[in-house]
């Protein structure tokens, strides 16, 4: 098996330190993720003083290492959004991940790439599927158009993209140190307050904290342990390809298996977590021989790619029942974001930048959606 290293790792990582001796700071945010990173873009562009840590470095996490699709809309494809949370909201979240894309570009230049996204079917009971969420998502004014092409027929949503996303986070994290965040790697919350983040070699005194994890989150704060459950996603890379195979980011098997072919032609491919559920619940986040070798069967059968695979790896996520995210006071000045059951580059980059405004008492549109206060 071949380490469990991302393709998006390009053996680039930016200079910064443990934490040495005591902080003082307006905000202590948690996990340097794209949800952590988001947060202190947010409280430093309000002018707060923020100081950002991490236990090992910048987007080491899920964040780091997923399949770099960008899409609108929560977990659930749009019409059952709507069932599970309504119209209104189904509709409102859509919009903000659209915007929020739009302002992960602009934080991240070059590392996102406009290319719509594909649903493909994988036979008649999901073309029945597809054709509701098309017609819901018509309904409410979101593009929607039919795909048809070598791998199969679907849908194509014009307005997702897909990026880097460990090219995203350094750029985001070099952005935030330009706009006086303070970032420490190498450095665990091993206990927290509101007001005193405790790491082993010093100790953060601040007025609010933001917990900003998505995989393992119970175990970091484990008075969401009935609320969110951690589960590991898997995925491989090949080698460049020459040709384009894809035209956009695809995901089949109603979103369980997904793809992007990189600028230089490599593909990115993972999923296949249904092939092995009960395993996947787990903290444990290396590859695993049964969802590896599903991934490259499907890699070879189904998307007929023959390039030798370069990249095998792992990471953990949260899950909620209500595909919703956690976005939480838990206790007076201290929030915690996460369990974006496996859709958290705009879901957590939203919950970010809202926990940021939270701190200084304000509501943004996305929280009231959240909070179902729409
Ligand atoms: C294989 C895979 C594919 C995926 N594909 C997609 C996709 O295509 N599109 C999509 O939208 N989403 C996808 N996801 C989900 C997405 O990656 C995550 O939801 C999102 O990146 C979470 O980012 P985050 O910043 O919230 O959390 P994380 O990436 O979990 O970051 C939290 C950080 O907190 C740090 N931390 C934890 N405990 C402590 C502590 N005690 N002290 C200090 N720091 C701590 C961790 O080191 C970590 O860096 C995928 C996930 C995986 C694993």
């Amino acid at each position: 098996m071949l380490s469990n290293t991302p393709i998006w790792d390009d053996g680039q990582s930016l200079p910064l330190s443990p934490l040495d001796g005591d902080v003082e700071t307006d905000v202590c945010v948690i996990g340097l993720g794209g949800s952590g990173l988001t947060a202190l873009d947010e409280l430093t562009t309000m002018g707060r003083r923020a100081v950002g840590i991490d236990a090992r470095g910048i987007a080491p996490g899920a964040a780091g290492r997923n399949g770099g699709l960008l899409l609108g809309g929560t977990v659930d494809f749009h019409h059952d959004a709507i069932t599970v949370i309504g119209r209104d909201r189904a509709v409102g979240i859509y919009r903000e991940t659209m915007d929020e894309i739009r302002r992960i570009d602009e934080q991240a230049p070059g590392a996102v790439r406009h290319t719509g996204s594909i649903r493909l079917s994988s036979g008649a009971g999901e073309d029945t599927d597809i054709t509701r969420q098309r017609t819901a998502m018509l309904a409410d004014g979101i593009r929607c158009e039919l795909y048809d092409g070598p791998l199969g027929h679907g849908i194509f949503m014009p307005d997702d993209a897909c990026f880097n996303p460990q090219q995203r986070c350094h750029a985001l994290a070099r952005r935030v140190i330009a706009q006086g965040a303070q970032l420490y790697t190498h450095t665990s919350a091993s206990s927290y307050s509101a007001t005193e983040v405790h790491t082993a070699r010093g100790t953060i005194r601040c007025a609010q904290v933001i917990v900003a994890v998505d995989g393992r989150l119970e175990t970091l704060v484990p008075e969401l342990a009935g609320t969110v459950r951690t589960a590991r996603l898997q995925m491989l890379a090949t080698a460049p390809v020459a040709e384009r195979l894809f035209p956009a980011p695809m995901s089949a098997r109603y979103g369980f298996d997904y793809w992007q072919q990189t600028p230089d032609g490599s593909v990115a491919f993972g999923g296949g977590r249904d092939h092995s559920v009960e395993t996947e619940w787990t903290n444990d986040a290396e590859p695993t021989e049964k969802i590896q070798g599903y991934l490259e069967q499907a890699l070879r059968e189904q998307l007929q790619v023959t390039a030798p695979i370069t990249h095998r790896w792992a990471a953990s996520v949260s899950y909620t029942e209500t595909g919703l995210p956690v976005f939480q006071e838990l206790h007076p000045g201290l929030w915690v974001i996460g369990g974006y059951s496996g859709t958290g580059n705009a879901m957590g980059a939203l919950c970010g930048r809202a926990a940021a405004r939270a701190t200084s008492g304000e509501t943004t549109a996305f929280a009231r959606l959240l909070v179902n206060h729409g």
